[in-house]
C-alpha cells in the first residue's frame, strides 16, 4: 500500500515523502479515503497509531481543493484536543504535511500569554488547533468565531471527558455551523462518549484500529 493509491494530491504526497513516511498506517489507509469522500468519521484509535496524519492529511486536501478567493483567510477547520502538548504536536503535523499547500494554521492553548495567539488569528488562518478553555476565552473576547467551519475534528474525546471538558465541548459545538463534516477520535468508547459522538456525527463511518 502506498500513499499515492489513497488519491492524495501531489503537494501533500511530496510533504509526506519529505517526512520519510513510506506506507500508510492501518488507520490512515482506512480513514483517509473515507474522509476524502466527505463522510463523518468515528475513529477508535490510540496515540501512536498515526491518527494525527489520518485526519490532518485529508483535512488539508479538502480545504486545498476549494481554495477561498477572499483576501482574508477564514477559519475553515477546527481541531479541538485536550492538552497543550497534543495541540502543539498536531500543529506541527499540519505545518509539515501542509507545507506545499499554501494553507495556514495556528495553535492556541492556555497557560501562556494570549497576545501572540490573537496576533496570529488576526492575520487570518485556514486551520485552528485549540484546547477548549483558551478557544472559548478568545471566542468570548471576540478574537475569533466559528461560523465558517467546514471540517471539525474532536481529538481524544475520552480524555476530554476525563479532564472535565464536556461542558466546554458542548458550548463549542453550539457555535459551529450545522452543515459541516465532523471527525471524532477516542481511544475508548464508554457510553458517554458514544452518546457525545451520536450528538455530533451524521451517519458516521466507523474505523477501529
Ligand atoms: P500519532 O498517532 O498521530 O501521534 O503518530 C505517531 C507517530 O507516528 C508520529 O511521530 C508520526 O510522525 C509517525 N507517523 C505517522 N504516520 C506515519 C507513517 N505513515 N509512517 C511512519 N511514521 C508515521
Amino acid at each position: 500500500m502506498q500513499f499515492r493509491s489513497l488519491a492524495i494530491i501531489e503537494p501533500i504526497l511530496k510533504a509526506i515523502e519529505e517526512e520519510g513516511y513510506h506506507t500508510p498506517t492501518p488507520i490512515q489507509a482506512e480513514a483517509i479515503p473515507l474522509i476524502l469522500d466527505g463522510n463523518d468519521l468515528l475513529g477508535c484509535a490510540q496515540t501512536g497509531t498515526g491518527k494525527t496524519a489520518a485526519f490532518a492529511i485529508p483535512v488539508l486536501q479538502l480545504l486545498d481543493s476549494e481554495k477561498s478567493n477572499e483576501k482574508k483567510r477564514k477559519i475553515r477547520s477546527l481541531i479541538v484536543t485536550p492538552t497543550r502538548e497534543l495541540a502543539i504536536q498536531i500543529g506541527e503535523s499540519f505545518k509539515a504535511y501542509g507545507r506545499h499547500t499554501g494553507l495556514t494554521s495556528t495553535v492556541i492553548f492556555g497557560g501562556v500569554n494570549q497576545n501572540p495567539q490573537t496576533a496570529s488569528l488576526q492575520k487570518g488562518i485556514d486551520i485552528l488547533i485549540a484546547t477548549p478553555g483558551r478557544l472559548l476565552d478568545l471566542m468570548n473576547q471576540g478574537h475569533l468565531h466559528l461560523r465558517n467551519i467546514e471540517l471539525f475534528v474532536l481529538d481524544e474525546a475520552d480524555r476530554m471527558l476525563d479532564m472535565g471538558f464536556i461542558h466546554d465541548i458542548r458550548k463549542i459545538l453550539s457555535e459551529l455551523p450545522k452543515k459541516k463534516q465532523s471527525l471524532f477520535f477516542s481511544a475508548t468508547m464508554p457510553p458517554e462518549i458514544t452518546r457525545l459522538a451520536a450528538s455530533i456525527l451524521h451517519n458516521p463511518v466507523e474505523v477501529s484500529v
